[in-house]
Formats: structure tokens, sequence, C-alpha cells
């Protein structure tokens, strides 16, 4: 996007995430996972990236780590031009207040003692936002109203409600810090499809009138082309091509993305595209393969992929793949 730290809102530059996995018998790590492996990309005021990838790419460790649940190994996290992953303890506050997380299963995310009142009133509180009885009273009516559950809602418990319903309470619980950044890890994706689609749709909802960035973590790229701006694809722990929605689902340069829409259907009736299927499991990120990570799998491998490892080069405007065939 040619826009650095300074303009982006949130800036991610080289992230690192590495886990120590065996280790000798004097305790010395003898194998590393490298689960986050140098990743670098901005989120725009009231844009939604999406993050994409198989199982175990990496993409939700990328979250963890900008929404501070986890430290990174390496790099740099930036929030409105103000770095926040070497924030002290105190600070650590004021930037959970500022990203927000909604997670994939909403039962397990929320206190099921807790009534959905006290559920939305904590964040009010712990962040600042409304201390007195009557403003968190009239903010937990407002914020139920915005994600569209009944105003009884607030007498009840989390098992009361459905899937969808409790991730409405979950959005709703994000909402009540005032984030400017709200990460969704996977989080429409144990809900059933037609309730999938409204909450998706009140995301997006969400996301114009208030203003908010989103970054969108997810396998389900029907849904990511129907909410995202930019789409980020990883493998490996590396972003291997990254642009906006039309370039990504128009033209995908990196051949795992044109795989990964091959399994996509086409919203147009009777169109189809021709199924790519990739041979073999996601390899170990302990043991990762040689240059190209993808070269065990890709369909267009050839004799420098397994030596050397490619780079992120510019393809289109705002577009960049991986691929020693878009060099
Ligand atoms: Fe496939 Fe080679 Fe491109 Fe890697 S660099 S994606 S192995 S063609």
């Amino acid at each position: 996007m040619g826009l650095d730290k300074f303009t982006a809102l949130l800036s991610v530059a080289d992230l690192k995430k590495h886990y120590d996995v065996n280790f000798s018998l004097f305790g010395r790590p003898t194998r590393q996972v490298k689960a986050v492996d140098g990743i670098t990309f901005n989120l725009l005021r009231g844009e939604t990236l999406s993050i994409v990838g198989e199982s175990g790419c990496g993409k939700s460790t990328v979250g963890k780590t900008i929404a501070g649940l986890m430290s990174p190994t390496e790099g740099e996290v930036f929030l409105n031009g103000e770095r926040i992953d070497t924030m002290s303890a105190s600070q650590f506050r004021h930037r959970r207040k500022r990203i927000q997380v909604v997670f994939q299963d909403p039962f397990s995310s929320l206190d099921p003692r807790m009534r959905v009142r006290e559920i939305l009133a904590e964040p009010m509180r712990n962040f600042g936002v409304a201390k007195r009885k009557g403003d968190v009273d009239k903010r937990v009516a407002r914020i139920l109203d915005t994600v569209q559950l009944p105003k009884d809602a607030a007498g009840r418990f989390p098992h009361e409600f459905s899937g969808g319903q409790r991730q409405r309470i979950g959005i709703g619980r994000a909402l009540a810090a005032e984030p400017e950044v709200i990460i969704c890890d996977e989080a429409v994706s144990a809900l059933d499809v037609s309730v999938k689609a409204q909450v998706v749709n009140l995301l997006q909802e969400l996301k114009e009138r208030l203003g908010l960035s989103l970054l969108f973590i997810s396998h389900d790229l029907a849904i990511v082309d129907h909410i995202t701006d930019r789409v980020a694809v990883m493998y490996l722990g590396k972003i291997v091509e990254l642009g906006p929605r039309d370039g990504i689902f128009g033209n995908p340069r990196h051949p795992y993305t044109q795989a990964l829409l091959s399994a996509v259907p086409m919203p147009e009736v009777g169109v189809k595209r021709e199924r790519i299927i990739l041979k073999g499991d996601v390899p170990s990120p302990a043991n990762p393969p040689s240059g190209c990570a993808f070269h065990t799998r890709c369909p267009l491998v050839f004799d420098r992929c397994r030596k050397e490892a490619p780079v992120l080069r510019t393809v289109a405007e705002g577009h960049t793949a991986a691929c020693h065939l878009t060099g």
C-alpha cells in the first residue's frame, strides 16, 4: 500500500513468533517452530484486512501477538504511529482497550456465571469508558441495540442464547471497550451458514457505522470475499500474497492462492473454476522445506524453487506475491 507506520492505523513490521519445542538434557532448545516468520503489513482506518490460509499457517498467532495475548519473538507493532509491542504492564491496559478480539467459540470465551449486563459492563469499567451505574446501564442498552439483541438479554446468562446470539454478545463485549481495531479470529467459523451470513453482515455494518478497522482471520474464503477490502495469504508463517480483494479473487498470482480459490464456489450461476488439488499436508513449521516453502505441494514447481526462497514483489498496484514465476 506504500503507507508507513505513521500513516497506517496499525502497522506490523517483520513480526516473528518462534517457539522452542525440543530440549536437550541440559535444557537447551534443539528445535524451533517458526509459527510466524517475518510478516509485514498495514491496516488502514476503516479498512477490513483478511488474513487467510490453511490451519497451522500462523494466522491466529498473528492476531494474538498483535492483541498482546502473546509476546513477539521479534518485530514491531505500531498503532497510530505509537509502538505498542514494547509497552509496560501499566500501558498494556491502554493497548487492550484499543485492540479488541472476537474469538471463534463464544461459549468458552464468555463467563457462564455472568449475566450479559455484567459481561458488557466489565470492559467499560476496566477501560474507564463508563463508571457510574446509570451511564453503564445506558451504554449496555445501546450496545445490545447495536448488536441487534433484545433489551431483556441484559438479565440473561450466555447458555440461554443460540450460537449466533452468543457471538453477538462477544461482538458487543469487544465494542464496549470502544476500540479502534477489532481482530475477528475465526469469529464466524463455528456458526451455521445462515447465521454466519447475518453475523458477517453485522460486522460489516458496524465497521462502516463506527469507522472501525477489522483484522479478519479466517480459512473461509467465501466469507472473506463478502467482507474484505484486502487479503493477506499466509503459508507456513509467511505472507505469500497480499493485495486488494478484486486482485486476489479476480487475478490471484501465487499458486497457493490459486489453489485455495479453486475450492471456493463462484457466485455466478453455472460458472465453475477448475479445482486445483494440492498434494499432501502442510509441512511442519518445525522443519520447513528449503527454498520456497510451498515447493513440496506446488503444481508449478521447478528447480530454482527448491533452492531459493522467493521474496514478495509487486505484481500490480498494491498487490505483491512471493513466487519465482511472478518475478
Ligand atoms: Fe511454486 Fe516455485 Fe512459485 Fe514456490 S516459487 S509458488 S514452488 S512456482
